[in-house]
């Protein structure tokens, strides 16, 4: 019989009845012989309420606090779980981070896992009990209870499957799988029955919210057996592979994520000298403004033109920041767009195939969409266009690619 680390989110113990259908969905998996570690979210809402009575008290509360004040949402919801547990006569056990125990890092609220006791867990299994850990937290080497960043009950899970050697880690949320874009804006979305952990990489950080980066970082290092389903309906959900089976079968591309949070700054007319890419993007990363796309043009005369982009909410910040080294550097002037949008395609298959780019230019040109900024990596390219366009773009490149056809691994 196999273990499982099951996590279940927020909505998927948004409210004692969820709470309740989780038990019976563990309580199934323990009549079917299974062992299995629950790892729980706070109830959807929980964490922003606590935020909230903090800044209501203090603007910048301390780290320390914030990260005691946070970990009892995880905690209300372990303690229901169990109970829910208790009631349908299924033995199990609830802890929080610092009890399993988790050992952080000493970095509040972002904290990292460097160690997972995991005997007290075995003892529990062995004597047939469920296990019941909170997800998001741990503690540091002194005992002080440490968070691990929003949504890192993922986390949670994968480092405690990888710790106890799990034979799947179950990711259960309010969908049912990964989709080869947001169901929202294309009506052919279809989910993926498997995608790579490179894949899910890209998906994640291009702004496809299924999974924390982190837990994806996580279960591709420690090769945890990943799977994101559905705890409203039944399905096989999406299993993040290990390995890149059939490469050459699967489609080029398997997804498409986009980004709207997106803005653009350019400094047109900077000296084509050494350092100037630095003198502009060192203030900006001072500011502690992440950049994200950069381009600087080659120089047709002793001038070029830099741009990249940041997220929207530092737009006007970094607008100001890039006013002051133009006037450093005698540059010609700073223009900026806030209207845009990044729209990806992600696929191992681009390797092994040509011309996948250009089929994506060219679809983006049939449709009169202009392209503003081009990047791309090993697995993806991505395109920065007029933010009014987003939805015509992804769902052109959703048909091009032929995304919404069934796919040709079988499940
Ligand atoms: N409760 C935390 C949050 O809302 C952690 C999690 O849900 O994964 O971010
Ligand atoms: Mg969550």
């Amino acid at each position: 019989m196999a273990l499982y680390v099951q996590k279940y989110g927020g909505t998927s113990v948004g409210t004692v009845e969820r709470i309740e259908a989780v038990a019976d969905k563990v309580s199934g998996f323990r009549e079917s012989g299974h062992d299995v570690v629950v790892v729980v979210s706070a109830m959807s809402g929980e964490t922003n309420r606590l935020i909230g009575l903090a800044n209501s008290i203090q603007d910048k509360p301390s780290a320390r606090e914030m990260d005691v004040l946070l970990s009892t949402g995880e905690q209300v919801t372990i303690a229901l779980l169990a109970m829910a547990l208790e009631k349908r006569g299924v033995a199990a056990r609830s802890y929080t981070g610092s009890q399993v125990k988790i050992l952080t890092d000493n970095t509040h609220s972002k904290a990292r896992i460097q160690d997972i006791e995991v005997s007290r867990m075995r003892t529990d299994l062995d004597a047939g009990r469920v296990v019941i850990v909170a997800g998001f937290q741990g503690a540091d080497a002194e005992g002080n209870i440490t968070t691990l960043g929003r949504g890192g009950s993922d986390t949670t899970g994968v480092a405690l499957a990888a710790a106890l050697k799990a034979d799947e880690c179950q990711i259960y949320t309010d969908v049912d799988g990964v989709y080869t874009t947001d169901p929202r804006v294309v009506e052919g979305a279809r989910r993926l029955s498997e995608i790579t952990f490179e894949e899910m990489l890209e998906m994640a950080s291009l702004g496809s919210k299924v999974l924390q980066i982190r837990s994806v970082e996580f279960a591709g290092k420690y090769k945890v057996p990943l799977r994101v389903l559905s705890s409203f309906k039944d399905g096989p959900g999406t299993l993040i592979t290990i390995e890149e089976e059939n490469a050459v079968e699967k489609p080029v591309i398997s997804g498409i994520a986009f980004n709207r949070d997106e803005a653009k700054l350019t400094i047109v007319g900077v000296p084509d000298i050494p350092g100037v890419a630095s003198r502009i993007l060192v203030p900006v990363s001072r500011a502690n403004i992440e950049v994200d796309m950069i381009v600087q043009n080659v120089a047709a005369d002793k001038t070029t033109d830099f741009t990249f982009t940041v997220h929207r909410n530092d737009y006007v910040r970094a607008e100001e920041i890039l006013n002051q080294v133009a006037a450093e550097l005698g540059a010609r002037e700073v223009v900026g767009d806030n209207r845009i949008a990044k729209v990806s395609i992600v696929g191992v298959g681009m390797r092994s195939h040509a011309g996948v780019a250009s089929k994506m230019f060219e679809c983006l040109a049939n449709e009169n969409i202009n392209i503003q900024m081009i990047s791309t990596s090993e697995i993806k390219v991505s395109v920065v266009i007029a933010e009014k366009y987003l939805e015509l773009a992804v769902r052109a490149l959703h048909s091009a690619f032929e995304l919404d056809k069934a796919e040709a691994v079988s499940e």
